[in-house]
């Protein structure tokens, strides 16, 4: 028989390309969300709608689709948003968790892959980050990732649970438009926001010691990330496999190279109006994939460029067609 994994938050923009890559690997998937930011248009899946805390649901949902093991990525992601409502972030990412993990213990489901972030190590001094470098978040929302991780590897210490936890990297692109991401708290949909206004992008920051002065970060393809989980689910069949993992390209770009590649995409000519560093942002902040290139054998497949065009023809279908 077919696996069957549990999606949570399957709904989401992320969880989406999950379910699409867990479908082409040949697995099945269930999703359950709460669509408080997902859409039930982008599941194609047995769908439950609902809330990861709700233990007696979750517990009813493993049993009754037999499920072999849960993709966790139900949880709130907004880091300025984090700051004024911590409460909410450590309910809603943590509270939950623990009840998704009670009613996994409930209906003896022992794997889990766990959708983490780069946000857990805070101000990076190194280059490349590995993933022994220490973690001191700076904000409620990389706490919560943190604590999230403390948790799953604390339960599995004690109940034998397999799990593996991806720190993701700056997401971007789409592997369809109607998979695309609706936030628009990232750079890249910021730009074209600010683009669509008739405005001139902004840059948070241009005195940051990087090479061109803005902030680096490491862009990964959505598609090549929900590969990575895919990926993590094979390792889980060996006992003791439980590994944290970043997911990223390993390779910086610019937030001025960024708003490049989208000008170069778009065909426009792209001024971007320079202003005040965003608190808390750190200079760099790149992946060292090593460990999971080694031990699972993943590797991104996409660059800047694709993630770029991929999410610009998603937003602007006729303008892009227009442009070629
Ligand atoms: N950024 C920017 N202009 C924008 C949005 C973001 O210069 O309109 C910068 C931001 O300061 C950071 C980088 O782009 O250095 C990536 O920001 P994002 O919020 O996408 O992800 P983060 O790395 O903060 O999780």
């Amino acid at each position: 028989m077919t696996d069957t994994w549990l999606v949570a938050g399957g709904a989401g923009y992320i969880g989406a390309h999950v379910v699409r890559s867990l479908q082409a690997a040949g697995i099945g998937a269930v999703v359950i969300d709460d669509l408080s930011t997902g859409s039930s248009d982008r599941v194609r899946v047995p769908f439950v709608r609902g809330d990861i805390g709700n233990v007696d649901l979750v517990t009813d949902v493993l049993r009754q689709h037999e499920i072999t093991g849960v993709i966790q990525l139900a949880a709130d992601k907004q880091v300025a948003e984090s700051m004024t409502e911590p409460l909410t972030y450590y309910h809603r990412n943590v509270v939950n968790l623990m009840q998704l993990l009670t009613a996994m213990a409930r209906a003896e489901v022992d794997r889990l892959v766990f959708s983490s972030s780069a946000a857990v190590y805070g101000m990076v001094e190194a280059a490349l980050v590995t993933e022994d470098h220490p973690t001191r978040p700076i904000n409620p929302y990389g706490e919560t990732k943190l604590v999230g991780e403390w948790l799953i590897r604390d339960q599995a210490r004690a109940t034998g649970l397999r799990f593996a936890a991806l720190r993701y990297f700056n997401v971007a692109g789409t592997a369809a438009p109607e998979l695309a991401d609706l936030g628009r708290t990232n750079l890249i949909p910021m730009v074209f926001d600010a683009l669509d206004r008739g405005e001139q992008p902004v840059i948070f920051g241009c005195d940051y010691p990087t090479p061109d002065g803005t902030c680096v970060r490491d862009f990964i393809h959505v598609e090549d990330l929900a590969d990575a989980h895919v990926a993590a689910i094979a390792a889980l069949d060996s006992p003791g496999a439980a590994q944290v993992f970043n997911v990223g390209c390993g390779r910086g770009y610019s937030v001025r190279e960024v708003i490049e590649t989208v000008a170069e995409v778009a065909g426009l000519s792209i001024e971007p109006r320079p202003s005040d560093p965003r608190p808390g942002d750190p200079a760099m902040v790149v992946a060292d994939t090593e460990h999971i290139s080694t031990a699972l054998g993943w590797r991104p497949r996409h660059d800047l460029r694709e993630m770029v065009r991929s999410a610009w023809h998603a937003r602007s279908p006729q303008l892009s067609a227009a442009q070629g």
